[in-house]
C-alpha cells in the first residue's frame, strides 16, 4: 500500500474502509469490524452538532423506525432492540424524533450540552387525544 498526502490524491483513487478482508463486513457488528484509518467510523464527525436526540427507554416500543430512517446510521439497535445513539456520528438532524410514534415520543431533541439524566427529568407527559365534535 502506498500512502500519499491529501494534495496528492487523484481522481478515482480508492481509500479502503476496512483493514484486510471486508467481504462480509455487512454481517459483522460495527464494533467488531476492522476499520481502516480512512473510515469515518473511527473519527468523531459530530463536533458541530447543536442539538442532540435523547433516548427514553421507559417509553420506547422498539418499533425500529428511528433505526430505519436515521440517515447517518447513528441509532444503535441490537436484536431488534433500540439501545442508544452513537453520539460520535449523530449530526442532530432530528429525523429520528420525527418518525418516533410513541406518545410522548421516546426520542426528543435537547441542547447538546444537557446530561441525559437531566433531559429525562424534563420529559413531557402523555398527551390526551382531543375528542372530535361531529
Ligand atoms: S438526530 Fe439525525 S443523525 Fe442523529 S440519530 Fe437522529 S436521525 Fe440519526
Ligand atoms: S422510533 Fe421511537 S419507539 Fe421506535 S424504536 Fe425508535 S425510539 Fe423506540
Amino acid at each position: 500500500m502506498k500512502y500519499v498526502g491529501w494534495d496528492e490524491v487523484t481522481t478515482g483513487v480508492v481509500l479502503d474502509s476496512f483493514k484486510g478482508e471486508s467481504e462480509n463486513a455487512a454481517f459483522v457488528r460495527p464494533e467488531d469490524r476492522s476499520y481502516s484509518e480512512f473510515n469515518s467510523y473511527t473519527k468523531s464527525v459530530a463536533d458541530w452538532r447543536v442539538l442532540k436526540p435523547v433516548y427514553n427507554r421507559e417509553i420506547c416500543i422498539d418499533c425500529q423506525n428511528c433505526w430505519i430512517f436515521c440517515p447517518d446510521t447513528s441509532i444503535i439497535s441490537r436484536d431488534k432492540k433500540m439501545i442508544g445513539i452513537d453520539y460520535e456520528h449523530c449530526k442532530g438532524c432530528g429525523i429520528c424524533v420525527e418518525v418516533c410514534p410513541t406518545n410522548p415520543k421516546s426520542l426528543l431533541m435537547f441542547s447538546d450540552f444537557i446530561d441525559t439524566e437531566d433531559a429525562i427529568l424534563e420529559w413531557p407527559k402523555k398527551e390526551k387525544k382531543k375528542k372530535s365534535k361531529d
